[in-house]
């Protein structure tokens, strides 16, 4: 491996995973951490780590000025942005290019022709690559937009042309409100993006969201790494990833992939990228957007092509040639993928910050954990709150499921509130079973996924700690049916329903 150590330009669990793909690589890896991050677990790992300022993202992990200058300081000739933050930034690759570091990821001009989704639509149709029918005119009143909403028919989707992360989107049944929509998605997106310019989208009812991994090296050779579903999501954002998609038939699996390596020949991609596209009920696919960076559902690729995405992102950054040919790889297996947040489900999702007493993330045959925190972290209302990705592999999509189940209903999260019961419920859905979730059905599905009584209160919380400590355990897990094994003892597994875990 040509390169010597790596500035990993990321946090949590992301630079955790960076981290131990430059160790199998023999590279060093410095590390960048915000005041509030200081005993965070990438921290921990990084063979050298730099403090960058506060916790606001603007002083630390989003300044580019801050994060080249750590990388010059280190010695470091190469940089992984990792996902989120600043690694959709063309001009953070271009500034590190400029630096004299290679940048693990696709080139800045291939970044810039994506990250405008109206131009990659554009780009796109020019490659023969269908899109979502729509209208992106730069110069058009409010008027032309109504027009053409008329045209398209609706249900139509507002989105903004600079999006991400489902913000700037608004989905409009009647011609009346669009004019009040456009307003508010403009505003909604120059907030977020700094860019209000805002197209539409024929608003595709009963679709499927499904993703083809690609990878592309820097002497023309581009291959897929087949298919992610990701249709279960709550207001546009992914929730449950799996590979394959249950929903896809082998023709339309591999016309998708071809598409997928069109779409990142037409704009010279090299390194990993994801191209994402929207299925109708018929099959019909249709390009939304490309993710020109890794994808935060990266390991159920991983999973069941046994390859290790990262690794490859810094051979292919290296000038490697791609070590296989499309015929070579092959999808085994299911794979699916929970994120594991620290949220209250049963309060619109409001994020659960505060301190994370316990943590301790289930372990068996197939189950895959990454996380960026530990016992005694602290959620921090700074950044996003999740605690972990549980990824589990298996022989086919039912038994996934069922040890995914089994997988989280041994997840021990003490102190915060987190979405698991609602993971499980959708898991224990029969829709999710039959593989028939479709984009809208947990927006749809929220009151029966939603848990009805509300989780176990601090006290008994700090109470089923202690009881364990008195019981002087080495370890704290709790198993199905702890409270009889615990009977001796004050039990609250006995009497905090909600919590007691392997419940079905
Ligand atoms: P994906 O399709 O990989 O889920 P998203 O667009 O949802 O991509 O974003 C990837 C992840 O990056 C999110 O889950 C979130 O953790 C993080 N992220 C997105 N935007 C930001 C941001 N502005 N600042 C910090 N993290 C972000
Ligand atoms: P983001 O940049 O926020 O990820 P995307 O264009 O990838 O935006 O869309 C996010 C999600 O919104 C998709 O996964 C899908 O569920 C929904 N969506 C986007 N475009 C459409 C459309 N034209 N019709 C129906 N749903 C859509
Ligand atoms: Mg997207």
């Amino acid at each position: 491996m040509i390169f010597r150590k790596c500035l990993i330009a990321n946090r949590g669990e992301i630079a955790v995973r960076i981290i131990r793909a430059c160790r199998e690589l023999g590279i060093q890896s410095a590390a960048v951490y915000s005041e509030v991050d200081a005993h965070a677990l990438h921290v921990q790992q990084a063979d050298e780590v730099y403090l960058i300022g506060a916790a606001s993202p603007a002083e630390s992990y989003l300044n580019i000025d801050k994060m080249i200058a750590v990388a010059r300081a280190a010695g470091c000739d190469c940089v992984h942005p990792g996902y989120g933050f600043l690694s959709e930034n063309a001009d953070f690759a271009a500034a590190a290019t400029a630096s004299g570091l290679t940048w693990v990821g696709p080139s800045a001009d291939a970044m810039r022709a994506m990250g405008s989704k109206t131009a990659a639509r554009t780009l796109m149709q020019q490659a023969g690559v269908p899109v979502v029918p729509g209208f992106q005119r730069e110069d058009a009143d409010d008027e032309a937009f109504v027009a053409a909403a008329a045209n398209i028919g609706y249900p139509i989707l507002v989105k903004a042309a600079g999006g991400g992360g489902g913000k700037g989107m608004r989905v409009v049944q009647q011609a009346q409100d669009l004019p009040e929509a456009l307003a508010s998605a403009r505003r909604e997106a120059g907030n977020a993006f700094g860019d209000s310019r805002v197209f539409l989208e024929k608003y595709i009812e009963s679709a499927h969201h499904v993703e083809i991994q690609v990878l592309a090296d820097t002497h023309g050779g581009v291959v897929h790494l087949f298919e992610r579903e990701c249709s279960s999501q709550r207001r546009h954002q992914k929730i449950i990833e799996e590979s394959p998609s249950p929903f896809l038939d082998e023709v339309t699996r591999a016309k998708m992939g071809a598409a997928a390596v069109a779409a990142a020949q037409a704009v010279g991609y090299v390194n990993a990228g994801t191209v994402e596209f929207i299925v109708n009920s018929e099959g019909a696919f249709y390009f939304l957007e490309m993710n020109t960076r890794l994808q935060v559902e990266h390991p159920v690729t991983e999973m069941v092509t046994g390859l290790d995405l990262v690794k490859l992102q810094f051979q292919v950054a290296a000038g490697d040639h791609l070590p296989f040919k499309q015929e070579d790889i092959s999808q085994r297996g299911h794979a699916i993928e929970c994120r594991l947040y620290a949220e209250d489900a049963a309060n619109n999702f409001l994020p659960a910050v505060g301190p994370l007493l316990q943590f301790i993330p289930p372990l068996g045959p197939g189950i895959r954990v990454d996380t960026g925190v530990q016992s005694g972290d602290v959620i921090s209302i700074h950044y996003d709150p999740m605690i972990a990705k549980i990824i589990v592999y298996a022989v086919d999509r039912t038994a996934a499921i069922q040890r995914m189940r089994t997988a989280l209903s041994q997840t021990v999260t003490l102190g915060t509130i987190t979405n698991r019961e609602f993971l499980m419920a959708l898991l224990a859905h029969p829709a999710f079973a039959s593989g028939d979730v479709d984009t809208h059905f947990v927006d749809s599905h929220l009151d029966a996924l939603i848990p009805a009584s509300s989780p176990m209160s601090d006290t008994a919380l700090i109470a089923a700690a202690l009881g364990d400590f008195l019981r002087g355990e080495t370890s704290v897990q709790p198993v199905a049916g702890a409270a009889s094994t615990n009977g001796d003892l004050y039990s609250p597994w006995s009497v905090a329903d909600s919590f007691r875990l392997g419940k079905r």
